[in-house]
C-alpha cells in the first residue's frame, strides 16, 4: 500500500487457498481446456460437465441432496429469497445478518421482520404473530462483523415447531468449521438435519472466502434446487460461472478434505488471539467456535480510526468498520485471521493492538 509492505488482517482468504498450487493448477488447466468464458447462461448452453460435477461434489460435502452454483454469494441469497418468499409470507431474520440477505428480503414481496441478535425467544414471538402464509427463518451461521455463531440446533427446532423454512448463510463457516470442514452445521451436529427441519432448510455458501475463489452455492433438497433452477431470475438471466472458477472450487474441496491441518491451525490462532486480547482487557465477544473473525469494538468512529492508524504504523492493515456497516457506537477494527499467519506475526499483532483505551 503506497509502496509499503503491510501484514493483511482484512482478508477472507482464511485457509490461504487463493494461493494454493492445486487451485491455481486446476484453474489454469480448465481454462486451457474449455476457454475463459462459459459462453451463455446455464439454461441455454452455459452448463458444462464441470458445473454439474462440482455441484454434485459440493452437495456431498455439505451433506445435501443437491447444489446449485451461482455467480456470487450475494446473487445466491437474492435467488433463494426472491424465488421462495412472496406476497403474504413472513421473513424473520437476525438483525445482524449480512447485507445481501437484507437486500434479498427487500427484493421479495414478503413481509420482513428482524429480531435482536441471537434472541430466539423474540424470533419465536414474531413467527407466532403470523398465522397464515409461509414463514422463513433466516440467519448467518458465523456473523461477519462479530465472529460469533448462531445456535443451529435451536433454530431447527423452531423451524419444526412453526413449519418454517430455515435459511442459513454459511459464508464464514464453510471450509472453516466442523470436523470435515463443511461448516457450522457440521460443528453443531446438525449437518443433515438442517435440510429436513421445518418445511426444508436451505444453506448458502460462498467460494469467495475460505475456498479462495468466487461463486455462491445453494445446497438443499432436490425439489427446492429444481424450483430455484426453474424460477430464480438471478440464476436464469446471468451467464454461467467460468470454467476456471468452477475447477478452483473443485480443487478447494480436495484441499479441505486432504489438509485438515489448515482449519486446525486457523482454530488455534482464533483461540490464541481471543485469549491474549482478553488478558489485555479487551471486551471480546463470546463465540461458541474459535472463528477467524475477531473484532476489537471501540465504540466511536474516531477511536476506531485511531486504532486503525496505530496498527498501520506497526505495518498491519485492518480497517475500522463504521456505520452503516455496523450500528452507531459499535465501531470496530475487525481482525480476520488466516492459516498462513506465522506465530511471530500474531505476536506482532497483539503487541501493536496494546491495551484498550479505557485501560491506558
Ligand atoms: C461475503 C458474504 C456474502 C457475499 O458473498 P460473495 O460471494 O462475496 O458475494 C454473503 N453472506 C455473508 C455472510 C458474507 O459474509
Amino acid at each position: 500500500m503506497d509502496g509499503r509492505e503491510l501484514l493483511n488482517l482484512a482478508s477472507n482468504d482464511y485457509l490461504g487457498l487463493s494461493q494454493h498450487p492445486k487451485l491455481i493448477q486446476a484453474a489454469v488447466q480448465a481454462t486451457q481446456r474449455y476457454g475463459v468464458g462459459s459462453g451463455a447462461s446455464r439454461l441455454v448452453s452455459g452448463t458444462h460437465p464441470i458445473h454439474e460435477e462440482v455441484e454434485q461434489r459440493f452437495a456431498k460435502f455439505k451433506h445435501a441432496e443437491a447444489a446449485l452454483l451461482l455467480a456470487t454469494g450475494y446473487t445466491a441469497n437474492l435467488a433463494v429469497l426472491t424465488t421462495l418468499a412472496g406476497s403474504g409470507d413472513l421473513i424473520v431474520m437476525d438483525k445482524l445478518v449480512h447485507a445481501s440477505l437484507i437486500d434479498a428480503a427487500r427484493a421479495s414481496d414478503a413481509q420482513l421482520r428482524t429480531f435482536p441478535h441471537l434472541d430466539l425467544q423474540r424470533a419465536e414471538q414474531l413467527m407466532q404473530r403470523h398465522p397464515t402464509g409461509r414463514r422463513f427463518l433466516v440467519t448467518d451461521s458465523v456473523f461477519s462483523m462479530d465472529g460469533d455463531c448462531a445456535d443451529l440446533p435451536a433454530l431447527c427446532e423452531l423451524a419444526d415447531h412453526y413449519d418454517a423454512s430455515l435459511i442459513i448463510d454459511e459464508a464464514h463457516g464453510t471450509g472453516v468449521l466442523g470436523p470435515d470442514g463443511s461448516g457450522l452445521a457440521s460443528a453443531q451436529g446438525v449437518a443433515e438435519r438442517i435440510y429436513t427441519c421445518g418445511t426444508g432448510g436451505i444453506v448458502v455458501s460462498t467460494a469467495s472466502k475460505a475456498l479462495g475463489s468466487l461463486g455462491g452455492i445453494i445446497t438443499a433438497a432436490k425439489p427446492i434446487i429444481d424450483l430455484i433452477i426453474n424460477k430464480a431470475r438471478p440464476f436464469i438471466y446471468s451467464t454461467a460461472v467460468p470454467p476456471a472458477q468452477v475447477a478452483a472450487i473443485g480443487a478447494a474441496l480436495d484441499v479441505i478434505r486432504d489438509e485438515p491441518e489448515r482449519r486446525e491451525r486457523l482454530a488455534h490462532l482464533g483461540s490464541r488471539l481471543r485469549q491474549s486480547l482478553r488478558e489485555a482487557g479487551w471486551p471480546i465477544i463470546d463465540s461458541t467456535q474459535p472463528t477467524p473473525i475477531v473484532p476489537l469494538i471501540v465504540g466511536d468512529e474516531r477511536t476506531g480510526l485511531q486504532l486503525q492508524a496505530k496498527l498501520l504504523d506497526a505495518g498491519i492493515f485492518a480497517p475500522a468498520i463504521r456505520p452503516p456497516t455496523v450500528a452507531p457506537g459499535q465501531c470496530r477494527v475487525r481482525l480476520s485471521l488466516r492459516t498462513d499467519l506465522a506465530d511471530n506475526e500474531i505476536d506482532r499483532l497483539i503487541n501493536a493492538v496494546g491495551l484498550p483505551a479505557h485501560v491506558t
